[in-house]
C-alpha cells in the first residue's frame, strides 16, 4: 500500500451532529453545511450519514456542488446555496431543485425574472461585509421580497469562534432588527454561534466544522485518522542534512523514516520542521521540509520501525496539525488529498 490511509469515522460525524443539535432547543432545527465536498471528507458519505442522523436541510457553497448531494439524498432534502443565484446557475438551480440564498439586489432580480416560482432564501449582511444584502438594501427590498415568500432568511457571524469578541453582540443586534416581524425561518449561527448561547440560535442553525471534529466545538469527537506508510528508513550521522534545502541538520546519530505523503496530498509545506506524527502515542518529529510526495520523520527514539505513522487522529486533531502549519483546521480538512485510500466506518 503505497498511499496514505484516511479513515473517516461516520459514527463520530453523526454523534457530533446530534451533540450540536442537543445544544439548541427542541424547536430549533439543526441543518448541516456540506460545502467543499463535505469539508474534504466526501459529500456523499457525509450527507447520507447526516440525513440518517436527522438533518433535513443542507448547505453548499456553489450550485455545482448540488448534483452529488441531490443524487445521494433524493428529492426530499432541502439543498441551499450560499453563493445564491449567480449568472449561469439558473438551469442547475432549477433541475436540481436547489434553494439559492439571494445575496444582492442583482441576484433578487435575476431570480425573480428567471425562476419566479422557485424557492429561495435571502442572506443578510449584518457586518461581515462578505455576502448578503446590507441593512439599507434590505429596508428597500423587504416588502417586495417578503411578498415572494422566501423559504428562509439568514446571516453569518464573522467572529463567533471567539466568544469575547464584541462583534458577536453587534451582529446579533443588527440581525434581530433586520428580521423583526418576519414570519419565515431565520438563522444566524454556524458552529461558533451555537456555542455562544440560545439568543444566537433563532429557528435553525448551520454547523459545519463542528460536525467534522474541528474547533470551536472542542467537545466534538475526532472524525478523521490519517496514517502515512513508511517507504524506507536510514541512519543519519551528526552533521548530515535531511531534505530539500538542508533545513534540518542532525546533531546526534538518529534514524529517519521517509513516508509516502506530501504537500500534494494537502500536508501543507508550512508544517515542515514543526509538525509531529505519532506511533502508538509516541510523538515523532517531522524533520526537514515537506516534499510534494514525501515526509521525513525522526524515529530514532522508537525501538521498532513502524509500518506507518499517524499524522491525524486521537493524538493530534486537525486543529493541532493546523497550528503547526500556521493555519486552521478548516484548511487542513479541505486540503486532504485525492490520493489517499479512504475508508469509511
Ligand atoms: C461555512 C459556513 C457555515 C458553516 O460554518 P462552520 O464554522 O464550519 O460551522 C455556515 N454558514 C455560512 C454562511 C458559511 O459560509
Amino acid at each position: 500500500m503505497g498511499t496514505a490511509h484516511l479513515q473517516i469515522d461516520l459514527t463520530a460525524l453523526a454523534e457530533n451532529w446530534r451533540a450540536l443539535d442537543g445544544r439548541t432547543a427542541e424547536r430549533c432545527e439543526t441543518a448541516a453545511v456540506v460545502k467543499a465536498d463535505g469539508y474534504g471528507l466526501g459529500a456523499e458519505a457525509v450527507t447520507k450519514t447526516l440525513w440518517e442522523a436527522g438533518a433535513r436541510r443542507f448547505f453548499i457553497a456553489v450550485a455545482e456542488e448540488g448534483a452529488a448531494i441531490r443524487q445521494t439524498l433524493g428529492p426530499d432534502a432541502e439543498i441551499c446555496v450560499f453563493s445564491g443565484h449567480m449568472a449561469g446557475d439558473t438551469d442547475t438551480i432549477q433541475s436540481l431543485n436547489l434553494t439559492p440564498m439571494l445575496n444582492s439586489i442583482e441576484q433578487l432580480t435575476r431570480h425573480f425574472e428567471a425562476l419566479p416560482d422557485h424557492p429561495f432564501g435571502v442572506q443578510l449582511d449584518t457586518g461581515m461585509n462578505r455576502l448578503g444584502l446590507e441593512p439599507a438594501e434590505w429596508t428597500a427590498a423587504r416588502r417586495l421580497v417578503m411578498g415572494q415568500s422566501p423559504a428562509m432568511i439568514m446571516s453569518h457571524l464573522a467572529c463567533a469562534d471567539d466568544p469575547s469578541d464584541p462583534m458577536n453582540a453587534r451582529q446579533l443586534r443588527t440581525f434581530t432588527e433586520m428580521v423583526d416581524g418576519v414570519d419565515v425561518p431565520v438563522s444566524l449561527s454556524a458552529t461558533g454561534g451555537i456555542l455562544l448561547g440560545p439568543e444566537y440560535h433563532f429557528d435553525f442553525t448551520r454547523p459545519g466544522i463542528g460536525l467534522y471534529g474541528g474547533f470551536p466545538f472542542t467537545d466534538g469527537r475526532p472524525v478523521v485518522r490519517l496514517s502515512v506508510p513508511v517507504i524506507q528508513t536510514r541512519d543519519v550521522a551528526p552533521g548530515e542534512i535531511v531534505g530539500y534545502g538542508g533545513s534540518w541538520l542532525a546533531d546526534e546519530p538518529t534514524r529517519v523514516a521517509t513516508l509516502s505523503a506530501g504537500y500534494a496530498d494537502g500536508l501543507i509545506r508550512a508544517m515542515g520542521n514543526d509538525a509531529v506524527l505519532f506511533h502508538e502515542g509516541t510523538p515523532c518529529p517531522l524533520v526537514g521540509r515537506v516534499s510534494m510526495d514525501l515526509l521525513t520523520v525522526d524515529i530514532g527514539h522508537l525501538d521498532t520501525v513502524p509500518d506507518s505513522l499517524d499524522i491525524l487522529g486521537t493524538e493530534q486533531s486537525v486543529d493541532d496539525l493546523a497550528e503547526a502549519a500556521g493555519t486552521i483546521g478548516y484548511e487542513v480538512l479541505t486540503s486532504l488529498g485525492v490520493r489517499y485510500r479512504r475508508t469509511y466506518s
